[in-house]
């Protein structure tokens, strides 16, 4: 297990709780390191930058690794921007301001790092797919959903939350029927799977 934690890092984690920004669980996050060191993992791309948490945690835990992270929301890509420039990653981390539908790269990576909208996640595996290593890996986060998809649906009070819980569920059988893939699942942070293409 890699535990970094400065003071830097505790700001950004605190910037994070005060507005409500959805940042990797501290389990999460020391299963997403390891995994990066054990399997040599040195390039990323990030689908959901949000203030560049998980990205300069990714950074710090392999001084090789380079990521290409992509944010939709404006003020945290700029929140991202001066906390990426704060740890000196600038040269690691290339952050992209734009919706991740209408993103196209030629470039392929070791793995993909599916953390933006959970509705959108089976399109995102079918696109970036493409963009893949031989053997790369993608991982996938909130798959639990704050514990709401192992809920019966009746338990869910809102019509949006409902949707989007159905939309997991959709995607982990999306994965688990995907014969390309041999996908993981782990009970750790928010649900996570990892997904390695054959
Ligand atoms: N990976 C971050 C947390 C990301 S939170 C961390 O752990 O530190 C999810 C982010 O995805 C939000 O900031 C949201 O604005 C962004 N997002 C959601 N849908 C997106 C899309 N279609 N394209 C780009 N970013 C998206
Ligand atoms: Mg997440």
């Amino acid at each position: 297990m890699v535990k970094i934690e400065t003071t830097e890092i505790t700001k950004i984690k605190n910037y994070a709780i005060e507005n409500n920004i959805p940042i990797m669980m501290d389990d999460g996050i020391d299963f997403l390191t390891t995994f990066i060191i054990k399997n040599h993992i040195n390039s990323v791309l990030e689908i959901g930058t949000a203030i560049g948490y998980s990205a300069i945690m990714m950074a710090l835990s392999n001084p090789l690794l380079k990521i290409t992270s992509v944010e939709r929301d404006e003020k945290r890509y700029l929140e991202a921007l001066k906390n990426i420039k704060k740890f000196n990653l600038e040269e690691r981390i290339t952050l992209i301001f734009k919706d991740a539908t209408d993103l196209n790269l030629d470039d392929k990576f070791d793995l993909i790092f599916l953390d933006a909208a959970k509705g959108q996640n089976i399109n995102f595996f079918k696109s970036f797919s493409n963009n893949l290593n031989d053997k790369g890996f993608i991982i996938t986060d909130n798959l639990s959903f704050h514990g709401l998809v192992e809920k019966k649906e009746e338990e869910i009070e809102s019509k949006n939350v409902r949707s989007l819980v159905r939309k997991i569920k959709e995607y982990i059988t999306f994965l688990e029927e995907n014969n390309s893939f041999e996908t993981k699942f782990y009970h750790i942070g928010d649900g996570i799977s990892v997904s390695q293409k054959k």
